[in-house]
Formats: C-alpha cells, structure tokens, sequence
C-alpha cells in the first residue's frame, strides 16, 4: 500500500493558504507593514522587502497553514450562515467572551518562541493596519477568525526578524548589509 497517497503535498497546502488571505482581503504586503512597524525601531535598515520574505517564510509552516485554513473556513461558514445554532451566532457577533479565535492563533505563534508570544499579546490588544480593518465589529463580513490569524503570522515574522538581528549584529551587520549583499 502507498502510505503517502493520502498526504496532501504542502504545495497544495501552501497555495490554499495564500489563496484564502487573498480572496479574504489580507494581502501579504498588508501583514509585512505591521512587522516593519513593529521590527524598524530595533533594525533602522530594515526593508519591507525583508518583512514580507519574513512573512512568506511564516506562512511556509504547516501550523500556520493548518490554523488559517480552519479560521477562514469557519468565517466563510458564519458569513454563509452555515455553522449551527447558537455557534452561528457567537460567530457572527464575535462574542467579547469566545476566545477559540484567539486560541488556534495563539497555538500557531508558539513554533516561534516567546518574543512571538507576546507580540502576539500585543496585537490582539491593540489592534494595528490590517487587523483593526477586519475587526468584525468595525467592518463588513465576518473576520471572527482571520483578525487573529493575521496578528499570528506578523507576531511570528516579527520574531523571526528579531533573532535575526541578533545574529546579524553578533556578526557585525545590519539588514541593511544584507539588503547590500554583504553577509549573505
Ligand atoms: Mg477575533
């Protein structure tokens, strides 16, 4: 028997991840310019060219992949009015007390350490760019979901952009030296 005929190839996975962003209104470009806001204090030659290599990378790992598959899937579900009763509802209102949004996000961010995790704390509590635009409160649709998700891949892209910095400094570069080509 062909143990892997089962197996979906993470290409395929891949490209359903980044096709469900897309077609949820959250583009890659959206979620780097919250890792450049977050990550250019401590890096002054850091390039959004860099954060979204960061956040492609990111959204390379299976458990983010797995995480905003189920997210968006479940929105597209409540938006359809396909989730049963009363979840339809907690959905679709994005109940101040359902906290299962905040938990698949949060078990994607830990592959990237606690530097991520507490990035993570932060977005969720104020609300920045993209994620603030898809507060289902503030806007059209139902986000219940993909808000946390999208803090989830730009907590874990900008912590991998601040281990970054300390081996580049430890190696007496910047970013900038590495967008320069030196260091690489
Ligand atoms: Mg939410």
């Amino acid at each position: 028997m062909d143990e892997g005929k089962n197996i979906v190839h993470s290409d395929v996975v891949t490209a359903a991840t980044k096709d469900a962003l897309i077609r949820r209104g959250v583009k890659i470009q959206d979620i780097a310019k919250i890792v450049y806001e977050l990550q250019v204090p401590y890096n002054k030659g850091l390039s959004l060219e860099q954060c979204i290599d960061s956040v492609e990378s990111v959204l390379r790992k299976r458990e983010l992949q797995h995480a905003i598959l189920v997210g968006v899937e479940l929105d597209e579900m409540a938006e359809r009015g396909q989730l049963s009763q009363p979840l339809q509802q907690i959905v679709e209102s994005d109940e101040g007390l359902f906290g299962v949004d905040e938990t698949i996000a949060l078990g994607a961010v830990y592959t990237y350490g606690s530097i991520a995790v507490t990035t993570f704390g932060h977005l969720d509590k104020n609300k920045v760019g993209i994620i603030n635009e898809l507060d289902t409160k503030k806007g059209i649709g139902i986000h219940t979901f993909l808000d946390d998700l999208v803090a989830s891949v730009a907590a874990c892209a900008a912590s991998r952009i601040a281990h970054r910095t300390r081996d580049l400094q430890e190696a007496g570069l910047t970013f900038k030296d590495v967008q320069n080509g030196k260091g690489s």
